[in-house]
C-alpha cells in the first residue's frame, strides 16, 4: 500500500528532457521534504512513450547546487541584479553611440527555452538594429536548414518520428543513433524487431547504431556527395522515379547532368572506398523499397559541403517522390533540445523570426511592425558564431553577450577565440554553471535558472512543443534568460518588452505565427491553433506538433503532420527545388606532416561540455577519461600500447589524450569526443584542433574531417589518485609539472587520472598529497623504487581518505570500478562483508584490487545499475545468456534506458565468436 505520509510530500510534475534534439517526455517526482527529484519517461509523450536514455535517466542526479552560479557579478565583484542591468544597459548604449549596432553580437544556444529565444532575437534584430544574433545552432544544424531552404524555400523538416516505425528501410547516415539520439535508436530497433525492415549504416566508423543494421558502408569521409548522387543517376536509369512528383519539382535535368560522371557504381565504390557489392545492395534496396527513411545528422552536417549532402539525399527523396508520406522523407535530426525552437524564431544571424525571410523587404517590415520596433530590421545578414574570434580581432565586433554556450570549449579555432574574448571590451555571460570554461572571460555574469527551475517551451526534431516546466525553486538568485534579457531591454528604454511571465512571450510567438500567414507570406510554421491558449493550458501543454492549424475553435486534426507529400513548396514557383550538386572534397587535406584525419563527436553518457552530466557520477563512469580512437594497425606503425596517452596536433594547436584501439575505425583515421573542457581536464579540449573551414551556404564548421598528426606523449609517470571530496585540490591541478590530467566526480571522491611531463619527479607530487593530511591520518605504502612505482593509501575516521598510484607505465595503474565504489563506507563494516581482516583491506586499497576478485565488477557498461564488463561476461558464462535480455534478466544490465543494449550484444558476439575459433574476430557488419 502506498505510504500517504510519502504521497502527500511527492508531487509529479511533467516536463521534458534538456539534453538531445529527441525531445523525451519526462515525469519528475519532487520530494518537498527531501528537495530529492526522481526521473521517469513519460509514457504519454510521443517521442519516447515512457523510455528515457542513460542521460535522462540521470536528470534527478544533475540537481547538485555546488556548481552553480549565484549572484550577478561585474569584474568579479558581486552585485545586486539592477546594477548589474544597468550596467550592461549603459554599456551597450555607449557602444552603439560609439561604434553602431552591428558592434554588438549575441551568441546563444540551443539549450535556451523558445522564450528566451525569442525574446533575445527581437531585442537583436527589432531594437538594438543588428542581425548579430547566432546560435550555437550554427556548429550543429545549420547546413540542415540551409538545405531544406534551398529545397523546399523553407526550413521545414518533412517527416515525423511515426515514420520510424513505418519506414520499411531506414538509412542512418552519418549518424551514431545510438549514442546521440538513443530514444529514437531504440524505437527504431523495437520496431526492427517486430517487422524486420532494413537498416543501412553509412558512417566511417564502425559505432553501436550498426549493430541493428544489415549494411554498413563504411565511406571514405566527405564521399556521402558521391554517394548519394550515385544512387540518384541509378534510380534514373533504372527508372525508379515518381513521374507525378516530378512534375511537382523544378532541376531535375541539371542535377541529373551534374551525376553523370557517377553512373559506374563500380567508379563510385572506388571513390568512397567501400565494396561495390555493398554499395550495389544498398542503391537495390533503395531502388526496390518505397518506404524509405533517411536519417542524417552531423555527420552530413558538419561539413563544408554540408548543404550539398542534405541536398543531395533530398534530391533522391524527391525523384522517388519518397518525402511527406507515411514511412518516407529525409529527415535531419537536430543535437540540441530546442535547435527546432531556435529556427522558429529565427535565431540565427541569418533567419528572422517565424519562418519569416530576412532577405525579403516586405517581410522584415511585417515583422518589424508586428513587433513595434523602433528601427527597422536591418537587411545585412549578421555574422555567425565561427566568425566571432575574427570580427573581435578587427574591432568590428565591441560587446559580445553569451548566453547558455561554452565557446571557448565547443566552437573552432577555440584558443584564438579565448585570446579574444580576453581582449574584448565587454563579455557578458549568462550560464548556471561555473564549470563553463568561458566565464573566466567574461566581465559581467549572470546567474541563470538551470533545467528544473525555469518553465517555458521546446520544439524538437520532429516539430513537437513540449513544454520544460518548474520543478524546484530557483536557486538564490538565478533569474529566466528572457527575464535578464527584457530587463536590460528596458533598461535601454525599449518598449515591447513588458513581459510578466513565459507565457506571455510564448502568446506573441503564436501570434507572429499566425500573422500574415496566407498567399504570398504564408509558411510553414504555423500556430494559429494555440492562439487562444490560456495560461492554464500553457501550463499544462500537452506535446504540439506544428504545424496547428485552426478549424473554428479548435485545432485541426485532419491537418497532416507531414510537409511536401503534394509537393507545394514554399519557393516562388511553389515547386520543389533539386540541387544540382558537385562533389567537393573537404577543406584542408592531409599531408606529410598532418597524416591523420580526425572526426570528433559525442559519447553515450556525457552531453556537450559535461557542465550538468558529468554532476551524476555514473555518467562518468563508461568513458571516464578524453580519448582518441586508433586502429590497431595504425597503433601498431606508430609503437602504441592501448591507453598510451598520446599527442593530436593539427595547425591550429594540439591535445593530450588517452589512445584506445578500436577496430571500427578506418585506418589513418581517428575520433575524438567533443565534451572534455579545462573544467574536467588538461589539455584535451578538441574544439582548439578544428580550423575554421566553412560551408559556404550555411557557414558550418568542418567538425568531422581535420588533418592532424598523433605521437606518445612526452610523459615520465603517470598517476591514479582518488580523493574524497573535503581534500580542496584546485591548487595541485594548476601545477605546469602535469602534462595532462582529467577528473570525474563520484558521490564522496573525485577520481583523477594524471600525467607529468618529461624531467618530472614523482617525489614532488606525492608529497603535495601528504600535505592535504594531517598527523593522524594512517598512511599504508607499497614502493618498488627500482621501478619507480608507489602506492599510498590514507585513512581516517574509519574510512578511505585518498588512494594514489604512480607509475611510469600507463597500463599498470589500476582498474578502478571497485576502488572507486569504496569511499564514503566504514572500514570496519566493509571488511566484515568482505569477510577479511582490516589490515588485509587495508592492503587491498594498496594493492588496487579487491582481496577477493568477485568484487572487481570491470568497466562500466550499464551505467543504470552500475554492472561492469565482468559481471556481465561472468553471467553470460553462468546463466548461458544468449540475448541482452537474458543479460538483463541476471544482472538487470540494459533494462532501464536500454542505452547499454548495443555493447551487450558485442559482448555476447565477441564470446561467441571467441568460443568458436578460440581468439575473437573483429566484427565487420555487411550484406546478409
Ligand atoms: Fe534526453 Fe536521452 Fe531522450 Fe535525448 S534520447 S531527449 S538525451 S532522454
Amino acid at each position: 500500500m502506498e505510504n500517504p505520509d510519502l504521497l502527500a510530500m511527492e508531487k509529479t510534475i511533467r516536463t521534458t528532457c534538456p539534453y538531445c534534439g529527441v525531445g523525451c517526455g519526462v515525469l519528475a517526482t519532487v520530494n518537498s521534504e527531501t528537495k530529492k527529484v526522481s526521473i521517469k519517461g513519460d509514457p504519454d509523450h510521443p517521442a519516447n512513450y515512457g523510455r528515457l536514455c542513460s542521460k535522462g535517466s540521470a536528470l534527478g542526479e544533475t540537481l547538485s547546487l555546488d556548481e552553480r552560479i549565484a549572484e550577478p557579478s561585474i569584474n568579479g565583484e558581486i552585485v545586486p541584479w539592477n546594477t548589474a542591468i544597468s550596467f550592461v544597459a549603459e554599456k551597450f548604449k555607449n557602444t552603439i553611440d560609439l561604434h553602431g549596432a552591428d558592434s554588438i553580437m549575441f551568441y546563444v544556444s540551443g539549450q535556451l527555452l523558445t522564450e528566451d529565444y525569442y525574446v533575445t532575437n527581437k531585442f537583436a534584430k527589432g531594437f538594438i538594429g543588428t542581425n548579430n544574433i547566432d546560435s550555437n545552432s550554427r556548429l550543429c544544424m545549420s547546413s540542415a536548414v540551409a538545405a531544406y531552404k534551398r529545397a523546399f524555400g523553407s526550413d521545414t523538416v518533412p517527416a515525423c518520428y511515426e515514420d520510424i516505425e513505418l519506414s520499411e528501410l531506414f538509412i542512418i547516415c552519418g549518424s551514431n543513433m545510438a549514442w546521440c539520439h538513443p530514444v529514437l535508436f531504440q524505437r527504431l530497433k523495437a520496431a526492427q524487431e517486430k517487422d524486420n525492415k532494413k537498416i543501412v549504416v553509412i558512417d566511417p566508423r564502425v559505432t553501436d547504431s550498426c549493430a541493428i543494421a544489415q549494411l554498413h558502408l563504411p565511406i571514405k569521409p566527405g564521399t556521402d556527395t558521391i554517394l548519394f548522387n550515385g544512387l540518384f543517376v541509378y534510380l534514373h536509369t533504372n527508372n525508379i522515379i515518381n513521374a507525378e512528383y516530378l512534375e511537382q519539382c523544378e532541376g531535375f535535368e541539371e542535377t541529373l547532368f551534374a551525376c553523370e560522371d557517377y553512373k559506374n557504381p563500380a567508379i563510385v565504390a572506388q571513390l568512397c572506398d567501400i565494396d561495390l557489392n555493398d554499395l550495389l545492395c544498398f542503391y537495390n534496396w533503395f531502388a526496390e523499397i518505397e518506404k524509405t527513411v533517411t536519417f542524417y545528422s552531423m555527420g552530413v552536417n558538419q561539413s563544408s559541403s554540408g548543404t550539398d549532402k542534405a541536398n543531395s539525399i533530398i534530391n533522391c527523396h524527391a525523384l522517388t517522390g519518397r518525402i511527406g508520406r507515411a514511412g518516407m522523407g529525409p529527415f535531419s535530426i537536430t543535437g540540441q533540445p530546442n535547435a527546432m525552437g531556435g529556427r522558429e524564431v529565427g535565431a540565427l544571424s541569418n533567419l528572422l523570426a517565424s519562418h519569416f525571410n530576412l532577405n525579403d523587404d516586405n517581410h522584415r517590415e511585417i515583422v518589424s511592425k508586428f513587433w513595434g520596433a523602433e528601427k527597422n530590421i536591418s537587411p545585412h545578414i549578421g555574422f555567425t558564431s565561427p566568425d566571432l574570434a575574427e570580427k573581435i580581432e578587427s574591432g568590428k565586433i565591441k560587446a559580445v553577450w553569451i548566453m547558455a554556450t561554452n565557446p571557448v570549449v565547443s566552437i573552432t579555432e577555440a584558443n584564438r577565440l579565448a585570446s579574444a574574448l580576453d581582449k574584448c571590451d565587454l563579455v557578458i555571460v549568462s550560464d548556471c554553471s561555473k564549470q563553463s570554461d568561458t566565464l573566466k572571460y567574461a566581465n559581467v555574469i549572470l546567474p541563470a535558472q538551470g533545467w528544473s527551475e525555469k518553465k517555458g517551451t521546446v520544439t524538437n526534431s520532429e516539430r513537437c512543443i513540449s513544454l520544460q516546466n518548474r520543478l524546484v525553486e530557483p536557486y538564490a538568485n538565478a533569474k529566466p534568460d528572457w527575464w535578464i534579457v527584457c530587463q536590460v531591454a528596458k533598461a535601454m528604454s525599449f518598449n515591447g518588452f513588458e513581459y510578466a511571465s513565459a507565457y506571455e512571450i510564448f502568446k506573441e510567438h503564436v501570434a507572429l505565427s499566425k500573422h500574415q500567414n496566407s498567399g504570398e507570406t504564408q509558411r510553414s510554421f504555423n500556430l494559429s491553433a494555440l492562439h487562444e491558449l490560456s495560461e492554464d493550458e500553457y501550463t499544462n501543454l500537452q506535446p504540439s506538433q506544428w504545424p496547428l492549424h485552426k478549424i473554428d475553435d479548435s485545432i485541426d486534426k485532419n491537418c497532416s503532420k507531414r510537409f511536401f507529400e503534394q509537393g507545394q513548396a514554399y519557393t516562388s514557383s511553389k515547386k520543389i527545388q533539386l540541387i544540382p550538386i558537385n562533389p567537393k572534397p573537404p577543406a584542408s587535406q592531409i599531408s606529410q606532416n598532418y597524416p591523420f584525419i580526425l572526426n570528433t563527436g559525442r559519447i553515450r553518457d556525457q552531453w556537450h561540455t559535461m557542465t550538468r552530466t558529468a554532476l551524476a557520477s555514473r555518467l562518468n563512469q563508461h568513458l571516464p577519461e578524453p580519448f582518441v580512437l586508433v586502429h590497431p594497425d595504425d597503433a601498431c606503425k606508430l609503437k602504441l600500447q592501448n591507453n598510451d596517452l598520446v599527442q593530436i596536433e593539427s595547425e591550429q594547436a594540439s591535445i593530450i589524450v588517452a589512445a584506445k584501439f578500436s577496430d571500427g575505425q578506418r585506418r589513418g583515421e581517428l575520433f575524438c569526443p567533443i565534451h572534455w573542457s579545462n573544467a574536467f581536464s588538461k589539455n584535451a579540449r578538441v574544439g582548439q584542433l578544428i580550423a575554421k573551414n566553412l560551408d559556404n551556404i550555411s557557414a558550418q564548421p568542418e567538425f568531422k574531417f581535420t588533418p592532424v598528426s598523433i605521437k606518445a606523449a612526452p610523459s615520465s609517470w603517470h598517476a591514479l589518485l582518488l580523493v574524497q571530496h573535503e581534500i580542496d585540490t584546485q591548487d595541485f591541478l594548476i601545477d605546469e609539472q602535469f602534462l595532462y590530467w582529467s577528473m570525474n566526480k563520484h558521490a564522496f571522491h573525485k577520481e583523477y587520472f594524471l600525467s607529468a611531463k618529461v624531467g618530472c619527479e614523482s617525489e614532488f607530487f606525492d608529497k603535495t598529497v601528504y600535505a592535504w593530511f594531517d598527523s593522524n591520518t594512517e598512511c599504508v605504502t607499497y614502493k618498488d623504487e627500482a621501478q619507480g612505482i608507489k602506492h599510498i593509501a590514507f585513512f581516517s575516521q574509519n574510512k578511505l581518505q585518498a588512494l594514489l598510484f604512480i607509475t611510469p607505465i600507463r597500463q599498470e595503474l589500476p582498474s578502478n570500478s571497485w576502488l572507486n565504489s569504496c569511499f564514503g563506507t566504514d572500514l570496519t563494516g566493509m571488511a566484515n562483508e568482505m569477510n577479511i581482516s582490516e589490515a588485509l583491506l587495508k592492503q587491498s586499497f594498496v594493492a588496487g584490487k579487491p582481496a577477493s576478485g568477485d568484487l572487481d565488477v570491470g568497466k562500466i557498461i550499464c551505467s543504470c545499475f552500475t554492472v561492469g564488463e565482468k559481471v556481465i561476461k561472468k553471467s553470460i558464462s553462468k546463466h548461458q545468456c544468449k540475448t541482452a535480455a537474458d543479460i538483463g534478466r541476471c544482472t538487470k544490465a540494459g533494462t532501464n534506458c536500454g542505452s547499454c543494449v548495443p555493447e551487450l550484444n558485442k559482448i555476447l558476439t565477441l564470446l561467441s565468436l571467441t568460443e568458436a575459433s578460440g581468439n575473437p574476430t573483429i566484427l565487420k557488419a555487411g550484406r546478409p
